[in-house]
């Protein structure tokens, strides 16, 4: 079983003490852990400059009767999910999906979150950079760790996780999305809804000399510049407009971004 100081001695090799830090964690992949997510994000802390974790909450999201083509979104299937959003309050939950890592972050007395209601992120001696998300601007966070020469980590998950490379996609003007939420006040427009995140892990190779990787339990961490993923997105989109969409015949968000593409 991996023991706190385990953790604690593998994120001090990554000396990132004075750094920023977006992180994305699976525990599960690491096999046991003493103290499970608790003891995950404790090391976390006190091995970083700050950090911060997605804690998107997709229950919130409704879909209205019609709205942008080639959008990735059937208006008329989609109508048979809006009785089952939930709308946005600060308290709410991250999402299942985004595993139990950053909802411990987003739990911690200091942590302070983000209000965008469905692509908010929590952060502990982060708020700046926090505060840089805007419904309209929702990787702003992102930005703010890249420009403060801030890092990626990637806790026993791949690319796929990485939502640094929607950042780059969306400053290399790739296609974006609206999507909708419900809110206390009423349902809000989401402009600059990323697309399909399964085909990231083709950046792999080009990212690897740029990588520090360590083997911590079952799991590999790997720990990159933020700044380093951004360009490389950037440039490998610039090379081929298809670059890191994925092969899915059924994917929307991929198809409308090919179908973008022709227009
Ligand atoms: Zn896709």
């Amino acid at each position: 079983m991996l023991q706190y100081n385990d953790l604690i001695l593998a994120f001090q090799e990554l000396k990132l003490h004075d750094k920023l830090v977006i992180a994305h964690a699976s525990l599960r992949a690491f096999g046991e852990v003493a103290g499970g997510a608790d003891a995950m994000v404790t090391a976390l802390m006190y091995t970083t400059g700050g950090i911060i974790m997605p804690t998107h909450t997709y229950k919130t999201m409704v879909t209205p009767v019609s709205g942008p083509a080639n959008n990735a979104v059937n208006y008329a299937r989609a109508q048979q999910w809006n009785r089952l959003a939930e709308p946005f309050h600060p308290a709410m939950p991250a999402d299942v999906m985004m595993g139990v890592v950053p909802e411990n972050l987003r739990q911690r007395p200091q942590a302070k979150r983000s209000i965008h209601p469905i692509l908010s992120f929590a952060g502990v001696n982060a708020a700046k950079i926090i505060q840089a998300q805007t419904l309209d601007n929702p990787f702003g966070p992102i930005m703010e760790v890249a420009n403060a020469d801030g890092w990626l980590l990637l806790l026993g998950v791949d690319h796929t996780a990485n939502t640094s490379i929607h950042l780059a996609e969306k400053l290399a003007k790739r296609k974006q999305f609206t999507r909708w939420a419900l809110t206390e006040k009423g349902t809000v427009t989401c402009n600059g809804f990323p697309g399909c995140s399964a085909g990231f892990e083709a950046l792999e190779q080009a990212l690897r000399p740029h990588t520090l990787a360590r083997q911590v339990g079952n799991a590999t961490i790997k720990a990159l510049p933020v700044r380093t993923v951004i360009v490389t997105v950037m440039e490998a989109i610039k090379k081929n407009p298809l670059a890191l969409l994925c092969e899915r015949a059924d994917c929307e968000r991929c198809a409308a971004v090919r179908e973008g593409l022709k227009s």
